[in-house]
C-alpha cells in the first residue's frame, strides 16, 4: 500500500486558509485534517479538539519536550504545533492528512518530509488580505499591525513551495488544490 500524501497548506494569516482547508474536506471526505495544538486563546465558537487543541505555555513545553510536535513556531506571541503521533499514523494507514500551517512551521515541515505537497495560499493583493482579517473582527488593530508585517515577510518564502495557488474565489482555489492532489497521487515516482 502506497503511504498517504502529506500535504501542507500555508500563507499568510488572512488569506483564507482555514475557509479553504473546510471546504476541501468537505468535497474529500478521505482528506484527513490534522488539529493543531496552540497556546492562544480560544476565539468565540471555536472547540477544543476541533478546531485547536488549547494549551497552556507549561503544556505546549511539555509537549517540545517529550517530541510530541512534528513542527511548531511562535507566531504573534503564541505557541503553535502540529502533533506528530497523529500525522505519522494517518500516512502509514494510506491516507491524506493536510497541515493548515504558518511559513516558519512549514518550512521544517519540509527539511523532515521533503516528500510533502507545500501549497503555498496567495491572496489577491495586500490591500486585499488587510481587509480580509480586519473583517474577521477578531483582532485588535495592534495584532492586525504584527499580522500584516509578518505576511510580507512571509510572502518572500513562496520560492520553497511546490505550488502557488490565489485565493481569489473559494471554490476555485479548492478546485486547483484537488488538481494538485490528484497530479501527486499519479507522480511515477509513487508507484
Ligand atoms: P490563528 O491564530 O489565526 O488560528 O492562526 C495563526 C497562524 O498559525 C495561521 O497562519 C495558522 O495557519 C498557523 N497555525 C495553525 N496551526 C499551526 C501549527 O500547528 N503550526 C504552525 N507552525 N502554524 C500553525
Amino acid at each position: 500500500m502506497n503511504k498517504g500524501l502529506l500535504i501542507v497548506l500555508s500563507g499568510p494569516s488572512g488569506v483564507g486558509k482555514g475557509t479553504v482547508c473546510s471546504e476541501l474536506r468537505n468535497k474529500q471526505n478521505d482528506l484527513v485534517y490534522s488539529v493543531s495544538a496552540t497556546t492562544r486563546v480560544p476565539r468565540q465558537g471555536e472547540i477544543d479538539g476541533v478546531n485547536y487543541f488549547f494549551k497552556s505555555r507549561e503544556q505546549f513545553q511539555d509537549m517540545i519536550a517529550r517530541d510530541a510536535l512534528l513542527e511548531h513556531a511562535e507566531y504573534v506571541g503564541n505557541y503553535y504545533g502540529t502533533p506528530r503521533d497523529f500525522v505519522e499514523r494517518t500516512l502509514a494507514s494510506g491516507k491524506d492528512i493536510i497541515l493548515e500551517i504558518e511559513v516558519q512551521g512549514a518550512l521544517k515541515v519540509k527539511e523532515k518530509f521533503p516528500q510533502g505537497v507545500f501549497v503555498f495560499l496567495v491572496p489577491p493583493s495586500l490591500d486585499e488580505l488587510k481587509h480580509r482579517i480586519t473583517g474577521r473582527g477578531t483582532e485588535n488593530s495592534d495584532v492586525i499591525d504584527s499580522r500584516m508585517s509578518v505576511a510580507v515577510q512571509e510572502m518572500s518564502l513562496i520560492r520553497y513551495y511546490d505550488y502557488a495557488v490565489v485565493n481569489d474565489q473559494i471554490d476555485s482555489a479548492c478546485h486547483r488544490i484537488q488538481s494538485i492532489i490528484t497530479a501527486e497521487h499519479c507522480r511515477k515516482d509513487r508507484f
